[in-house]
């Protein structure tokens, strides 16, 4: 067995792998489906088409010229109807292209197999093909396979851990295509001129590791580790030091190390667009939550509105106190069934007050007990009370931008503090003295 390291902290929190069992499946074509024109880390796209233009699947319908970005493509075939501002995920105004399907999902007759095996024409091609980090980050792929200079890297890892709670989606794609993530991983490892090659897998998921297993028999440069099963397994700092011994630099890339980091999904949607030239389109989606009546993973079109995703899995018990899109500590929760499935959704969770914590605030007692959970190694209560008190600079001094927003701090808490919502706060402000700084 292969020597593995522990992260320091971290927590257990019950798993909830409802949907672990469930062999995903296609919900019907949408009626129409709403595509935000960011659902990437970088600039905002254009459109490239206009209201009334008849579309393809895998047509680029935006895109834009700004270094860190990638297209946009029409998940239906049909007619653009609507270019305008909705609100996002988040409740902010943003740009959306509204199609209306025609039902026929007619592909764009100009897609083809990638056939180029130079590297660099195979970066271009991945970033035309739109691909994001599909674990939940969304930080355009192309980028990532192109490390600073002065970064040399020597190691892949491929981040199978899926640490959140409920989350199914990489688990079934190591079930159901273990040979297509073996393909794409030899395919990076070709980008990037390296030779070698370690999938992370959290214990917890035994199946998918003996797939991945049977799939790299013939492949001495891949190797397939269990971890021990412990969110955040899945923070990139954690995984890299749990499968390497190796620490990133605070503020430093994972590259700094030498290393990049893929998850599952993603390096299996680098096999299928070489294979078949479709750009992302679509992605699989855990459906769950003790709302929803049929729990399913499910294949949906990029830009489906969520309220059709969960109509597919036979609507809610009860009406849903919570709606959170990806996992339940790092999701991002929906005000509105009319936000659509974006390109880096890995779960959409409905669920009753019963499992909400968001509680009254207590005094903090100086247990100590966020600094032992954190992953991160820092030390929550005190910058949370920096932070309360407008004192940014010195929780920046803590190593505030370190933080990950993993949330244990949170969930630890015996005073119920809102410690992630401060972080947050307290990094906004600090960006807005930044851009005060440069102005
Ligand atoms: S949210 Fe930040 S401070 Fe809290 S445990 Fe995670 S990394 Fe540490
Ligand atoms: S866990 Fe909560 S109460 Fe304890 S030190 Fe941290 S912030 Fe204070």
């Amino acid at each position: 067995m292969p020597k593995t390291w522990y992260f320091k902290g971290g927590i257990h929190p019950q798993e909830n792998k409802n949907t672990a069992d469930h062999e995903s499946v296609t919900m019907p074509i949408p009626k129409r489906v709403i595509l935000p024109l960011r659902q990437h880390i970088g600039a905002i796209c254009e459109p490239t088409v206009e209201v009334g233009d008849q579309v393809f699947v895998g047509q680029v319908v935006a895109d834009s010229t700004a270094t860190i970005s990638v297209p946009i493509h029409a998940s239906v075939s049909g007619k653009v109807v609507g270019l305008e501002n909705i609100p996002n995920a988040t409740g902010k105004p943003m740009p959306a292209m509204v199609i209306e399907s025609d039902g026929l999902q007619t592909p764009d007759p100009a897609i083809a197999p990638i056939t180029t095996r130079d590297p660099d024409e195979l970066i271009k091609a991945i970033r035309d093909s739109g691909l994001v980090g599909l674990g939940g980050a969304g930080f355009p792929t192309w980028f990532k396979l192109k490390p600073p200079p002065g970064d040399k890297l020597d190691l892949l890892l491929i981040n199978g851990a899926e640490c959140e709670s409920y989350i199914t989606s990489d688990y079934r794609e190591m079930i159901e295509n273990s040979p297509g993530v073996i393909r794409g991983i030899k395919l990076v490892l070709h980008i990037l001129g390296i030779d070698r090659a370690i999938i992370g897998v959290e214990d917890n998921k035994q199946i998918g590791i003996d797939r991945l297993i049977k799939a790299c028999n013939d492949e001495p440069q891949i190797s397939v580790i269990p971890l021990k099963t412990r969110y955040p397994q899945g923070g990139e700092k954690q995984l890299i030091y749990a499968l390497t011994g190796r620490r990133v630099p605070s503020g430093g890339l994972p590259s700094a190390v030498g290393v990049l980091v893929l998850s599952i999904n993603t390096i299996s949607f680098i096999d299928e667009y070489v294979t078949t030239g479709m750009p992302l389109v679509k992605r699989r989606v855990t459906v769950d939550g003790d709302c929803v009546r049929n729990p399913k993973n499910v294949w949906v079109p990029v830009g489906t509105p969520i309220a059709d995703v969960f109509e597919f899995c036979g609507g809610f018990k009860e009406p849903p106190d919570k709606l959170i899109m990806g996992g339940p500590m790092m999701g991002v929760t929906q005000y509105s069934l009319k936000n659509s499935v974006l390109k880096q959704t890995n779960a959409l969770l409905a669920m009753t007050s019963r499992f909400d914590r968001t509680r009254d605030e207590y005094a903090c007692l100086r247990c100590g007990k966020c600094a032992d959970a954190c992953p991160m190694r820092l030390q929550p209560w005190r910058m949370n009370a920096d932070i309360r008190i407008r004192e940014f600079e010195r929780a920046r001094e803590l190593h505030l931008l370190d933080c990950i927003e993993c949330g244990c701090c949170s969930y630890v808490c015996p005073s119920q503090i809102h410690l992630v919502q401060t972080f947050r706060l307290g990094k906004a402000e600090l960006q807005k003295l930044r851009k005060k700084e440069k102005n």
